[in-house]
């Protein structure tokens, strides 16, 4: 099988990479290492199933005929992370948005109709706080003009590519709407709330909570995700669809800073920033984000592997590795 993975040097890209690699079969990877780094590419240098290119989709000059060889793309490159949205608003938007549609056509372009995966985000169902979130429910966007929401309105733009697409070229697609996705290889660097606790816990720093810390999520291992996301593509046929992938334990951020300060048995504090300072310009959170995984379930036979503290202690572990 013939795997297309863009974005594939990013977090949830390169464990896809592990899971088809282990699988004995052929990817290829495209990423601009914008938020992906080199060595969740170099990893696999000297591998022959694996193919690396350091391009970005939007002038990629060969997309047409990687997307005609693939048997399965997951079009995974997106700009994400808070601290990267509000940097550059503009670019999530041509980013996200141009990106996916030039994936699409070179799909579309090509007589075969490989699988595509395609990433979208819970962020989608905007600040409703309603707990379990499901995949029929209104997706509703703030009416404030702030930049924050570029991202998800990009995602829900690239959910209305996916759907056009299916419907005009019968190209089977399924939309991920992916809730808190954490474990190994995530980094802190552009918002990312558990690796940054992680490695304030193990450095002894006081953990900084933003708000008031009751805001809630729901946190997912990536190895459990790309379970899921393997076993949606398999089903892609069924009919276009968007799908929580997630884990449905709801934490407050407050409960999680104290939850990887016990699991490290570290003696680092508790620090609560406004969003003000946190980010540097007014910030509208979300209260809470709890997904149904009803239809997940339905599609899928995968249980979850990890829980979270399964998933703590293990990047605790990583992180004392690398800083000796
Ligand atoms: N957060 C925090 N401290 C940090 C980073 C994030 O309290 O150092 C909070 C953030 O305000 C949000 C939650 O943790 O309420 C999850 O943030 P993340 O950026 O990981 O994901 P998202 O906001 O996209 O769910």
């Amino acid at each position: 099988m013939h795997i297309l993975v863009t974005g594939g040097a990013g977090f949830i890209g390169s464990h896809v990479v592990d899971l088809h690699l282990a699988k004995g079969h052929k990817v290829h990877v495209v990423d601009d290492l914008s938020t992906g780094t080199i060595q969740n590419a170099e990893r696999y240098f000297g591998n022959p199933l694996y193919k690396f290119d350091h391009a970005d989709l939007l002038t990629f000059d060969r997309i047409r005929e990687v997307a005609a060889w693939a048997d399965r793309v997951y079009h995974l490159a997106a700009v994400v992370g808070v601290f990267r949205v509000l940097q550059d608003p503009t670019a999530v938007l041509a980013s996200n948005i141009a990106a996916c549609e030039r994936l699409l056509r070179a799909v579309a372009a090509s007589n075969w109709k490989p699988d595509v995966v395609l990433a979208s985000s819970s962020e989608v169902y905007g600040h409703r706080d309603d707990g379990n979130l499901r995949e029929t429910d209104d997706l509703i966007i703030t009416a404030g003009l702030n930049p924050r929401w570029s991202y998800p309105i990009s995602k829900i733009a690239d959910e209305a590519l996916g759907v056009a697409f299916a419907h005009k070229h019968g190209i089977p697609i399924t939309l991920i709407r992916f809730f808190n996705t954490i474990g190994p290889r995530q980094r802190g660097k552009y918002g990312m709330v558990v690796p940054r606790f992680v490695k304030q816990a193990v450095a002894g720093e006081p953990l900084t909570v933003f708000g008031d810390g009751l805001q809630t999520r729901s946190f997912c291992d990536v190895r459990d995700t790309v379970q899921f996301l393997d076993q949606l593509a398999n089903r892609s046929n069924d009919g276009i669809k968007a799908v929580n992938v997630g884990n449905d334990r709801e934490i407050s951020i407050l409960d999680l800073a104290k939850l990887v300060i016990e699991r490290a048995g570290s003696q680092s504090e508790i620090r609560f920033l406004d969003y003000q300072s946190a980010y540097g310009e007014p910030y509208e959170d979300i209260r809470r984000r709890h997904p149904s995984l009803d239809l997940l379930h339905s599609l899928t036979a995968h249980g979850h592997r990890y829980t979270l503290e399964d998933t703590i202690d293990h990047l605790i572990a990583e992180v004392r590795t690398q800083t000796g």
